[in-house]
């Protein structure tokens, strides 16, 4: 059988199943949701859409496959204002376009691109205690701290609109995935790292760097729907798989 086996959440599994249709995709817990994909149903962006007619949808990869089948294109936090540019210039720079479901990541691509999308205003429940005042206050503890922000997942979109707005400020911050963010941590000659992302990431970029601080921007910053994959019930998926 080949087989993905997930440690993420609903979303991503549904995504994997989507892009793979020929692979098994388990999910260790169906009940692990998002916050931010349930901000938005199908009947909700069908409800939108027939508010602007001819208008294009661009969604986040935080959306249920239903809201994804409604979707004219599927973008992450990273290529975001790529996307929407795509649109602009492929289907006229008049196009209207509706764009969901983070409402910190529609203001990151307005303020980059300097234009007005209709924006959806749905948020991660994990981002509401990350402010920028707080990013400040830390960054100031730890002058010498490189910043690194994972712009992936919807827990950091609004720490990417703090810094574009210039809410904080953006000297030694970078935007980096997973594998770049262990990269750069791997390659730094910074010994302090002030993170922005859910908190599991600490423990990947703590075990390579041992000699490395790690400091999250929030410890509060904590996705209860991550965390309820756990390993025993990755084992027992792959022992026990129900398709
Ligand atoms: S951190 Fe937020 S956006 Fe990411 S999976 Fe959890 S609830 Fe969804």
């Amino acid at each position: 059988m080949e087989l993905i086996a997930f440690c993420g959440v609903h979303f991503m599994a549904e995504t994997a199943s989507v892009l793979c249709p020929e692979k098994t995709v388990l999910l260790a817990d169906l009940a692990a949701g998002c916050s931010l994909a349930e901000t938005i149903t199908a009947g909700e962006l069908r409800a939108w859409k027939a508010e602007h007619p001819g208008a294009i949808v661009v969604m986040s990869v935080n959306t249920s496959a239903e809201v994804k089948a409604e979707t004219d294109y599927c973008c992450t936090s990273s290529n975001a204002v790529q996307v929407v540019e795509h649109v602009w210039r492929e289907r006229g720079e008049d196009t209207e376009i509706l764009f969901g479901p983070d409402m910190w990541l529609g203001a990151y691509v307005e303020r980059k691109t300097g234009r007005s999308l209709h924006v959806w205003s749905g948020e991660c429940h994990v981002h509401a205690g990350i402010r920028p005042e707080d990013i400040e206050r830390i960054r100031a503890e730890h002058p010498g701290a490189e910043f690194l922000v994972h712009p992936e997942c919807g827990c950091t979109t609004s720490v990417m609109e703090f810094v574009a707005s210039g809410d904080v400020q953006a000297a030694h911050c970078h935007m980096l995935s997973t594998g770049g963010m262990l990269n750069y941590a791997r390659q730094s000659d910074a010994q302090e790292f002030i993170v922005a992302t859910e908190t599991g990431m600490l423990y990947p970029l703590q075990a390579q760097n041992p000699g490395k601080r790690f400091i999250p921007v929030n410890r509060m910053a904590i996705c209860k729907y991550m965390k309820m994959i756990t390993l025993p019930k990755l084992r027992h998926s792959l022992i026990n798989p129900r398709v």
